[in-house]
């Protein structure tokens, strides 16, 4: 039989074509973006395609992504080889970690995009298409969980980061490097398993909120403090290794006995400290306070992390255990 691989469109970069009002909106379709891309034929597999939504990605909502899970969960139980989502790129790596927490399959579950539009000279998207769709095919893209494939390398859910605003290199997995390249057209893979976690995607998780609070020299919290109960759990973007001003310290502590606090850092790479720095507001300080250490997760995946394991009900210490496995 021949191998299947699912092409599910979710909007962004991808699919977009020029507006009547001017700038781009997405337009396109799965299957116009299949027709798009050079040499599908000779690879001797089935391609379906679906278009799921057709939105700009900064538009996605949770509900998008609990929809999306069960659209490609479902393509696996059908017998898809390997599901291809494409997608825009300002939220990818958020929806590569959401994909890669709720879905419990070895198969390839790649997630790509493009930097420049279809009618752009150097458009990248059939290349990255093309790319995603090979890798949806190899046998050792399975049990590495959600894939990001982007200008020719394959990068982990748990590590791709956006790090450039128009690059077609944008993508990149800060201290680890990507998990493999496509060399003539042929995925070769070097990559770590996925972490064993699977959460469930139930529409619950569309009615939390988790803030995203992001700290600055001078700092006084005072967004924070504005937020007063609004949220279900914080995550915190550091500084540095993991700090906080002094001044903010007993607002921090304050939310942290009523809701999980999760201190990453927003440095943009390497892990919170836990250990080294012992001043106010200092992350051995934040830790004895009760906050939650994200581990190498960044803040926008520590944030997808800690809404889908406040939806399944997981209670301070689950969570805290939780975050342990991304160390
Ligand atoms: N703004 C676009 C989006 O995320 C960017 C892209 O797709 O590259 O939908």
């Amino acid at each position: 039989m021949r191998p299947r691989v699912a092409i599910i469109a979710m909007g962004g970069t991808i699919a977009m074509a020029p507006s009547a009002s001017g700038g781009i909106i997405p337009a396109l379709g799965a299957d116009e973006l299949v027709a798009a891309v050079p040499g599908l034929a000779d690879l001797g597999v089935d391609l379906t395609a679906s278009t799921l939504r057709s939105l700009p990605s900064p538009s996605l909502g949770f509900d998008d992504l609990t929809a999306l899970s069960h659209a490609v969960r479902e393509e696996l139980a059908n017998g898809a080889t390997g599901v291809v989502v494409t997608h825009g790129t300002d939220t990818i790596e958020e929806t590569a970690l959401f994909l890669d927490l709720t879905i419990d399959s070895p198969a390839p579950v790649v997630v790509t995009g493009a930097m420049r539009a279809p009618a752009s000279a150097g458009a990248d998207g059939p290349a990255n298409l093309y790319a995603a769709i090979r890798v949806a095919l190899a046998t050792d893209a399975r049990g590495l969980g959600c894939l990001v494939v982007m200008s020719d390398e394959v990068h982990g859910a748990r590590f791709v980061r956006k790090s450039h605003t128009s690059s077609t290199g944008a993508f990149v997995s800060p201290g680890f490097g990507p998990l493999g390249l496509i060399v003539e057209g042929e995925p070769r893979l070097r990559g770590t398993p996925r972490i064993d976690l699977v959460l469930p995607a139930t529409d619950k998780i569309s009615a939390l909120r988790v803030a995203l609070v992001t700290v600055t020299l001078g700092d006084d919290g005072e967004l924070l403090r504005r937020a007063g109960d609004a949220f279900d759990g914080i995550v915190i973007a550091g500084l540095g290794a993991g700090h906080v001003p002094a001044g903010m310290v007993p607002l921090v502590a304050e939310f942290a006995q009523r809701v999980p606090v999760v201190l990453a850092s927003r440095t943009g790479s390497g892990s919170v400290l836990r250990a080294t720095y012992g001043y106010p507001g200092s992350e051995r300080d934040l830790f004895d306070r009760g906050l939650i250490h994200a581990g190498f997760l960044d803040p926008a995946k520590a944030r997808i992390l800690l809404q889908l394991l406040l939806a399944d009900g997981a209670d301070r210490d689950q969570i805290g255990a939780t975050f342990e496995l991304y160390r």
